[in-house]
């Protein structure tokens, strides 16, 4: 526990540490991104403090209970070509507990038809007869942005297509490939995976992700998707519990104060530097008195909810995922028969942006059961036969958009950061890629800076 109530306020940043006067620096929010920050600092001698909200770590990375279901908070598979992961694995030694996950088949349906989809680009598209003739053809138009993205752009870090940052990925698609792809495979695999439409992207994530998933593989860990985040935390100083209310720089010295709340009652801590690695969405409330470049870039920072259901039966014949596609009469974006690892079995039902639109406009988030229960007997006529009880899952802030134009923000802000000492530094998905191996990325990055303007001084 922190224990620093108002107006006492022992200043952490005074502390003599092994006889050396080390720089205090607190990291709000104990996502991957902040742990990573948190784990680099320490490594090179700082003193760091995490607060975190919740009484886990892994933010938008890790399992919780939810309505006695084990259900992710996020993030379900990484890649191995996320390299400040497998940097930290490999630091950590926890190759051994690589859980290597096959390929999922995935199908889709468009109201007509049911067919199969993937979400790597590959040959099998080609034969594909449920994708029109011309569009099959033209997919080899997309080959060469695929290859030069492969070379040119690191999959951590969106700032690197920043080459395809004016378009929207639908009009990308169209102009390269044809309607046909887009409503077929494009949209549903991004209405499904990301709850993005293609129409509000920039094909950025499309291009640094698909181009370097070929000779890579998909992975877990045996212990868990949170497992990474929990070894990150076993070596830190973490108060969990302690939500951050504000963060200011203080007008007197070059320190941070930060208010916050812990079990009700209000606290103030000072630091010498802070890292502010909560989801980019939060930021703009929390920062009092923002400097010019953050009073720019913040209100440019968007996040897209998420909606889910599970409905808990008592069987389940066979694991199915079916993505849907716009066309398909349903509020649903993703079906998916579930045997869980806790030996229960539901039905993940992901509803489509436009239902969770819906949702957050009401305020109905414990309700989605409602709005798709009708849908989901069509889809699933067993369900009222088989159904135990149901569980709503609401993200408020599941990813970073990068809508055309927003990678030109983000470099500028991201620039504009590294160029001299800061006291307040930022990490998270949003800064980078909206993967965990980009929130990985820019922790690493924003510890980086630290060191490099501060470990001099
Ligand atoms: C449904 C879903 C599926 C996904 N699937 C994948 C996938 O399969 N593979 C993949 O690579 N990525 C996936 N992602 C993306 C990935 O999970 C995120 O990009 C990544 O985990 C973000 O990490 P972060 O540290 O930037 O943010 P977060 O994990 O959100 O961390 C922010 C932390 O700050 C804390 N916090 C916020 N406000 C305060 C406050 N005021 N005071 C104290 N603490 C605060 C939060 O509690 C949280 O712990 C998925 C995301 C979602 C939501």
């Amino acid at each position: 526990m922190l224990g620093l109530v108002k107006p006492s306020l022992p200043v952490l940043s005074d502390k003599k540490l092994s006889g050396l006067e080390k720089r205090k620096v607190i990291i709000v929010g104990a996502g991957i991104a902040g742990l990573t920050s948190a784990y680099f600092l320490k490594k090179h001698g700082f003193d760091v403090l995490v607060l975190e909200q919740n009484d886990t770590p892994g933010g938008r990375m890790r399992q919780i209970e939810l309505g006695g279901l084990t259900v992710n908070t996020g993030a379900r598979m990484l890649y191995t070509f996320y390299s400040v992961v497998m940097e930290l694995i490999d630091e950590l030694g926890l190759e051994n507990d690589i859980e290597y996950l096959g390929m999922s088949e995935l199908t889709c349906h468009d109201g007509q038809q049911r067919y199969p989809i993937s979400f790597s680009p590959n040959l099998s598209l080609l034969f594909n007869s449920h994708i029109d003739l011309a569009s099959r053809l033209k997919l080899i138009n997309i080959l060469p942005a695929l290859l030069k993205a492969r070379f040119a752009t690191n999959p951590d870090d969106m700032g690197t297509c920043d080459y395809l940052d004016s378009e929207s990925m639908e009009s990308y698609i169209e102009r390269k490939v044809g309607k046909g792809f887009l409503r077929k495979i494009v949209n549903p695999l991004f209405r499904g995976a990301r709850n993005w439409n293609a129409n509000e992207v920039s094909p950025a994530f499309f291009l640094t992700s698909s181009a370097h998933m070929s000779g890579h593989k998909a992975f877990t860990f045996k212990q868990g998707i949170g497992h990474l985040a929990e070894k990150l935390a076993s070596g830190l100083n973490i108060d969990y519990g302690v939500t951050v209310n504000s963060i200011q720089r203080n007008a007197g010295d070059s320190k941070v104060l930060v208010d916050y709340n812990e079990q009700g009652k209000q606290c103030q801590l000072e630091a010498d530097l802070l890292v502010c690695a909560t989801e980019g969405a939060k930021i703009t409330d929390l920062i009092t008195g923002k400097s010019p470049a953050e009073a720019l870039f913040f209100p440019k920072i968007k996040y897209n909810p998420l909606g889910i259901v599970y409905y808990v039966l008592d069987k389940i014949d066979k694991h199915e995922i079916t993505f849907y596609t716009q066309e398909h009469p349903s509020t649903l974006a993703i079906l998916e028969t579930v045997n869980s690892a806790d030996n229960k079995h539901h039905l993940f039902c992901e509803l489509t942006p436009e239902s969770a639109q819906i949702m957050h406009a009401n305020q109905n988030q414990t309700r989605m059961d409602s709005l798709i229960k009708e849908d989901v007997r069509k889809l699933y006529p067993e369900l009222d036969k088989q159904l135990s009880y149901s569980v709503n899952q609401w993200i408020e802030h599941m990813l970073p958009v990068f809508y055309p134009g927003y990678i030109s923000s983000l470099k500028a802000f991201r620039q504009q950061q590294s160029a001299s000492a800061q006291s307040i530094y930022y990490c998270g998905d949003y800064l980078s890629q909206a993967l965990v191996g980009g929130a990985c990325a820019s922790g690493k990055e924003s510890a980086m800076q630290i060191i490099n303007h501060w470990n001099r001084q």
